[in-house]
């Protein structure tokens, strides 16, 4: 079997114990399939990037042990692949644009304001993709099922942002199908995007990976730990520690390794047992 992989962390921290968690178990997935995995730096929000995390990120990945496949890449390079996506959902009459604000939208779902026509004298602001009726259908490798109409929620949502941005959901369905991603496994908070990504790929032809959630690592407070709450940077000193500390969180034990390439055979071989995989991962 072919099995491509990746973490595609956003650069609005430092690689901190949560984010660590979500690497590992993209990174543990593909070597006990025996995979590649790749790294992808979402810079696609300058306004939310913080100086110096995406080097933080990749240097702390490589001093623990990661091992990426080919260079990484960063969509701050790849705004054409978005730009023909949108123009060829757009020439499929699946884009509109939207001249709603923030506030005029409230809440809730989109209610649509926009579809049939900007109100006159109102210009464009966003560009949203029309949502049909019919519910995705996805299984969590997880075991959780879930049948979702993105048409009620959140309803015809955002391609391209007020501010001229790319919206991650596109960039994301976009590069995952560029790169032939086909295990998808990274945090839960993310899993809630899951049905918006597999709409995506329906309308772009694109082949639906299949998808892992894990448990996201919480904060004493029972917030998600994420960069955005200022979660603390990893620092490189004692990487054996650090990794052991997110392998508890994985439910593979505490492993106790001399070395780094120990930890990683260790690990690779308790969570190929964990997923029912036969252990034919080799070094990647
Ligand atoms: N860039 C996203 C984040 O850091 C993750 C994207 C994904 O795994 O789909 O939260």
């Amino acid at each position: 079997m072919s099995y491509i992989g990746r973490f595609a962390p956003s650069p609005t921290g430092p690689l901190h114990a949560g984010s660590l968690v979500a690497a590992m178990a993209s990174y543990l997935d593909a070597r006990a399939h025996g995979g590649q995995w790749l790294l992808r730096i979402e810079d696609i929000d300058p306004p939310r990037e913080v100086a110096g995390a995406s080097e933080h990120i990749v240097r702390t990945l490589a001093a623990f042990g990661f091992n990426w496949h080919g260079p990484m890449t960063y969509q701050s390079q790849r705004s054409e692949h978005y730009q023909h996506a949108i123009d060829r959902l757009s020439n499929q009459g699946h884009v509109y644009p939207c001249a709603c604000t923030r506030k005029e939208i409230g809440e809730g779902s989109y209610p649509g304001t926009c579809r049939s026509g900007m109100p006159t004298g109102k210009s464009a602001r966003a560009y949203r993709v029309l949502c049909n009726e019919q519910p995705i259908e996805w299984h969590d490798r997880n075991g959780r099922s879930q049948i979702e109409r993105v048409d009620l929620s959140p309803g015809d949502f955002v391609l391209k942002r007020a501010d001229g941005l790319w919206a991650y959901q596109l960039a994301v369905v976009v590069d995952d199908g560029l790169q032939g991603v086909t295990h998808i496994v990274r945090g839960d908070d993310l899993a809630d995007s899951t049905a918006r990504q597999i709409y995506l790929q329906q309308l772009l032809s694109l082949p639906t990976p299949s998808y892992l959630h894990i448990p996201v690592v919480l904060a004493d407070d029972g917030q998600k730990l994420s960069k955005q709450t200022g979660a603390a940077a990893l620092s490189t000193d004692r990487p054996l520690e650090q990794l052991a500390i997110a392998s508890v969180h994985l439910g593979l034990g505490a492993i106790h390794a001399t070395s780094l390439s120990t930890f990683w055979e260790q690990a690779t071989s308790a969570w190929a047992h964990r997923f029912g995989l036969t252990a034919t991962y080799r070094s990647i």
